[in-house]
């Protein structure tokens, strides 16, 4: 059977479907036992089961196998997150026709959040494919999971569940009823498509990098107060209240499961074993202006490479420490007394004194408490000023109400002293022959 030159960004089963379609034979098995060697072929619309017909069919060699089938099919998302190491034993089981072995290594899939691969499509694309090759084909970044949109015309793709018997193409199904469509936030599906997308195009995720980019974003967003600790909590109620979850709530293939969140603690300080759809949702999850800011930073972050946005963001290589508050700024923040103080000292600018502090959380509290203690004793320093300049002062209003509160709040002992020498005036006060 004749094999059609394969597109790009086209499936293997986008092109047996399409051979199939032009050997003009009448049944899907022939046509699959020809072409790949196996009865099933119209089930593996996703993931080919073996690849040794690529070598077969010359679409490949026995060592580049591995690579073409990654590109034309939905490993191409799930690679990237796959330790390399483990890409000869995938290309020998795969080759070998192992397929559950070499899809559970590929997917690395959990068996309590699996997800489901419907083929899906996207009508402009089709009318472009048509007008531009006379055929429709399968594109393999609409089959990524989390994928519900098409980047380059951004229009909500439609899907076909289930696994089929036939030989599908897009146009076949065009005509019939798509599954009902994922409604919800075209933003997020933007970001999705192209956070997936991004993943798809790296070599590799560097998932230690990735991991703490998550987490000094998730801190910088005020969600976590510290990348070490553990919130599951706080991790918890921002997921469920982030229009990703609500878009979740309503999305189809297995993808609803993750739309609580429990999910996600275990991955960042458990690091319990993860894949690409739980890291593509949670890098899209974190509040991003557009999908190409999400998919720029994705790209930076899984490439380990340090990132400093707006001077608030800063990303780092997990295996490079975070780097020490220079010994010159500790010292300055150890002793100044306020932000402008430390700025002048120091010659930066007040942004710059905020992300040190905030690289350093015990560093930042004690500076806090420090300040605070200081604006107390300043504000206690004025009120006994106020009394010395005019020992006969009767009221709370002749003294400034900021420092009275600061002191209730902060030093109520100081506070009492204060108004209860108010109030020794009173007696005195009331015995002025004022009524009468
Ligand atoms: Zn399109």
């Amino acid at each position: 059977m004749n094999l059609p030159a394969i597109e790009n960004d086209e499936t293997l089963y986008s092109l047996c479907a399409t051979a199939h379609s032009m050997s003009a034979s009448s049944s899907s098995q022939r046509s699959s036992l020809s072409l790949i060697g196996t009865l099933h072929g119209t089930l593996q619309h996703d993931l080919p089961a073996s690849i040794q017909w690529l070598v077969e069919c010359r679409l490949a060699e026995t060592d580049t196998a591995s690579k073409v089938a990654r590109r034309h099919s939905i490993a191409a998302y799930y690679f990237p997150f796959v330790s390399p190491c483990r890409y000869p034993l995938i290309s020998d089981l795969w080759l070998g026709g192992k397929t559950t072995h070499a899809r559970r290594l590929i997917q690395s899939s959990s068996r309590t959040l699996p997800v489901a691969h419907p083929l899906k499509w996207c009508e402009a694309c089709i009318e472009e494919d048509l007008r531009k090759l006379g055929r429709s084909y399968w594109h393999v970044a609409h089959q990524f999971p989390t994928t519900w949109r098409c980047s380059r015309h951004d229009f909500s793709l439609a899907y076909i569940e289930g696994r089929h018997k036939r030989w599908l193409l897009p146009l076949s199904c065009l005509l019939q009823r798509s599954a009902p469509l994922p409604s919800g936030s075209a933003a997020m599906a933007s970001i999705l498509s192209t956070v997936g997308e991004t993943a798809s195009q790296l070599e590799s995720v560097q998932i230690t990098s990735i991991r703490q980019a998550t987490l000094n974003r998730l801190q910088a967003m005020g969600v976590i107060h510290s990348t070490r600790r553990v919130h599951h909590d706080r991790i918890l109620a921002w997921f469920r209240s982030n229009p990703l979850s609500t878009f979740l709530r309503q999305a189809p293939a297995g993808l609803a499961r993750f739309s609580e969140g429990e999910w996600i603690a275990p991955m960042l300080w458990r690091q319990k074993r993860s894949n690409a759809v739980r890291w593509v949702l949670l890098w899209s999850a974190l509040d991003w202006s557009t999908s190409a800011e999400a998919g720029a930073f994705f790209c930076d972050a899984a490439s380990a490479l340090p990132i400093v946005r707006a001077g608030q963001v800063e990303l780092f290589d997990e295996a490079l420490p975070i780097p020490e508050t220079p010994s010159k700024v500790s010292s300055v923040l150890e002793s100044a007394s306020s932000y402008e103080e430390a700025m002048r000292l120091l010659q930066v600018p007040r942004n710059q004194l905020v992300r040190w502090l905030e690289a350093d959380p015990e560093m930042r509290a004690r500076w806090r408490q420090r300040l605070q203690k200081e604006r107390v004793e300043n504000a206690l320093q004025r009120l006994i000023s106020s009394f010395l300049r005019n020992p006969s002062i009767s009221s709370a209003a002749a003294l400034s109400s900021a420092d009275l509160r600061l002191l209730k709040s902060h030093a109520p002992r100081e506070y009492e002293a204060i108004t209860s020498r108010l109030a020794s005036f009173r007696p005195r006060q009331r015995s002025l022959p004022l009524d009468g």
